[in-house]
C-alpha cells in the first residue's frame, strides 16, 4: 500500500487565511505558498494537516492550486 505525501497546512499569522498543501505523487503542484493570498502577510506557518483539513481539501474548499473567494 503506497504511502500518501503528507498534507500540510499554511495558515497566515495575521489573518484567518489558510490553505492546504496536499503534494500528490503523480502530478505536479504549484510550490507551497509563500504569502498570505488574503493580506499578503509573508508569516505563514506550515503544519501537517488535520483531519478536518484534510476534509475540507478533499471538498475542493481550499487548495494550494486555486484562490478562494473568501
Ligand atoms: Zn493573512
Amino acid at each position: 500500500m503506497p504511502i500518501k505525501p503528507r498534507a500540510l497546512i499554511y495558515q497566515c499569522n495575521q489573518c484567518d487565511w489558510k490553505c492546504i498543501y496536499a503534494p500528490s505523487s503523480d502530478a505536479l503542484l504549484a510550490p507551497p505558498p509563500q504569502t498570505c493570498k488574503k493580506c499578503g502577510g509573508s508569516e505563514l506557518v506550515g503544519k501537517p494537516a488535520d483531519a478536518l483539513d484534510k476534509l475540507m481539501g478533499a471538498m475542493g474548499v481550499i487548495t494550494a492550486s486555486k484562490t478562494h473567494p473568501f
